[in-house]
C-alpha cells in the first residue's frame, strides 16, 4: 500500500510501501482515502522540529485531514454503509475522562491523532474509529470535503474568540488564516484585517474582500490597522502565525480588553509583555485546538455548503499523491494556499 511516511532520518517524508492494513477490529471502520490536505502539522513533520522529534514514533504514516470512502465495517458499528463518503475528525478521544465528560472532548488529555499517534490519511487506506466519521453532502466536492478539519481549527478559533460587531486582526495568512478571514466576515465582524508578509498569501486574502490586508513588514501597517480600527485597535486577535514577534505587535495594537485567540504553534518559548501588554490592557489569551466534537463539524458543514467559492479560493493546489513532495515545497516556499493531495489518482492516474 502506498503512503507518505515519516521515515527516521531528520528531514523530510517518502513514500513507503506499506502491508495493506489489517481488516477493521471492534467499533472501527476503513475508509479507502480519495483526497488529503497537508497541514502545518505535517510541515512540522517534514521538518522533524522539537515539537514532532519528541511527539512522533517513526515510522509515522502521516495525514490526517481528508475524504474517503467506506470500504469494511468492523463489529459494532452501526449507521454507516460499504461506499459511504466521509470525513473524520482526526483526534481520537477517550471518551471516559472527566473532559470529554463535559463536553470538551478536543482537549482530552488522552487524545490520540491519527498521522501523528497512529498511522495516518496519506495512504490508501486509513482506519479511524466510526464515533469519528463525518458523512459528506454529495454537492461537497471532495477537495473541499479533504479541509473540513482546518476549516474546523478556523471555525472554532472564530466562534471561541466571539467576532460578530468586532474589528478582528488576524496575524498570519496561511489557509486557517484564510479560511478564518472568511468565516468572521460571514459572522459579522465589522471589520477583518489580514496581516502576512508573504505576497502569495496575501493576494489570495485579497480576493476574499476583507477590509484590509497589510505586509507587517512595512512599516505603515500599523497605522493602516489603527486607520481601519478608529484608532481603538482590533478588539479581537486570531493569532495563527506561531511568530513570537508578531504576537508581541498584536498585543500592543489591540485594544483594551480585547480578545487575542492563540492557535499558531511557536517554535519554543515566546517571551511576552504580560504586565504592560495583557494585565494592564485586560486582555483576555485564550488557547484554540482541533475541533469542537461535533458542534464545529456543523458549523464547518453550514459554512461550505453557503460559501462553496470562498473554501476554493483557499485551496491553491491539487496535486497526484505522487507529487506530494512538490506539495511539500510549496509549503515551504509560501507559495500556496491549501494544498490537497488526490490519492484517487494513484488508481485513475488522473486528478479530479
Ligand atoms: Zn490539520
Ligand atoms: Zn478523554
Amino acid at each position: 500500500m502506498f503512503t507518505i511516511a515519516k521515515a527516521k532520518s531528520e528531514y523530510g517524508i517518502w513514500s513507503s510501501d506499506q502491508p495493506t492494513l489489517a481488516a477493521p477490529g471492534r467499533g472501527m471502520v476503513m475508509v479507502d482515502v480519495i483526497a488529503a490536505g497537508i497541514c502545518g502539522t505535517d510541515f512540522h513533520i517534514y521538518r522533524w522540529d522539537e515539537w514532532s522529534s519528541s511527539r512522533i514514533k517513526t515510522p509515522m504514516t502521516i495525514g490526517h485531514e481528508f475524504v474517503g470512502t467506506i470500504s469494511a465495517i468492523g463489529e459494532d458499528v452501526a449507521g454507516f454503509e460499504i461506499g459511504e463518503r466521509v470525513s473524520a475528525e482526526c483526534h481520537i478521544a477517550c471518551g471516559e475522562c472527566a473532559l470529554c465528560r463535559t463536553g470538551n472532548t478536543h482537549i482530552c488529555e488522552k487524545t490520540e491523532i491519527i498521522g501523528v499517534d497512529r498511522p495516518g490519511a496519506f495512504a490508501e487506506q486509513v482506519l479511524i474509529p466510526a464515533t469519528n466519521l463525518w458523512k459528506v453532502p454529495d454537492v461537497i466536492p471532495n477537495r473541499q470535503a479533504a479541509v473540513f478539519d482546518p476549516v474546523g481549527n478556523a471555525m472554532h478559533m472564530v466562534t471561541t474568540a466571539k467576532v460578530t460587531a468586532r474589528d478582528v486582526l488576524i496575524v498570519g495568512g496561511g489557509p486557517i488564516g484564510l479560511f478564518a478571514a472568511a468565516i468572521a466576515k460571514s459572522h459579522g465582524a465589522r471589520t477583518v484585517v489580514v496581516q502576512e508578509p508573504n505576497q502569495a498569501r496575501a493576494a489570495i486574502a485579497n480576493s476574499l474582500d476583507l477590509d484590509l490586508v497589510v505586509n507587517p513588514r512595512q512599516e505603515e501597517s500599523r497605522s493602516e490597522i489603527l486607520k481601519v480600527t478608529e484608532a481603538r485597535g482590533p478588539d479581537v486577535v486570531l493569532e495563527v502565525s506561531g511568530n513570537g514577534a508578531a504576537l508581541n505587535a498584536a498585543l500592543d495594537i489591540a485594544a483594551p480588553g480585547a480578545t487575542v485567540a492563540l492557535l499558531g504553534i511557536p517554535g519554543g518559548p515566546v517571551e511576552l509583555d504580560l504586565g504592560g501588554k495583557v494585565v494592564m490592557k485586560g486582555i483576555s489569551l485564550i488557547g484554540v485546538t482541533g475541533r469542537r466534537m461535533y458542534e464545529t463539524w456543523f458549523q464547518v458543514e453550514a459554512f461550505m455548503l453557503k460559501n462553496p467559492e470562498l473554501i476554493d479560493k483557499v485551496i491553491t493546489h491539487i496535486l497526484p499523491a505522487k507529487d506530494f513532495a512538490e506539495g511539500f515545497k510549496l509549503m515551504e516556499d509560501g507559495a500556496c494556499g491549501k494544498v490537497v493531495l488526490d490519492f484517487q489518482s494513484l488508481k485513475t492516474g488522473t486528478v479530479q
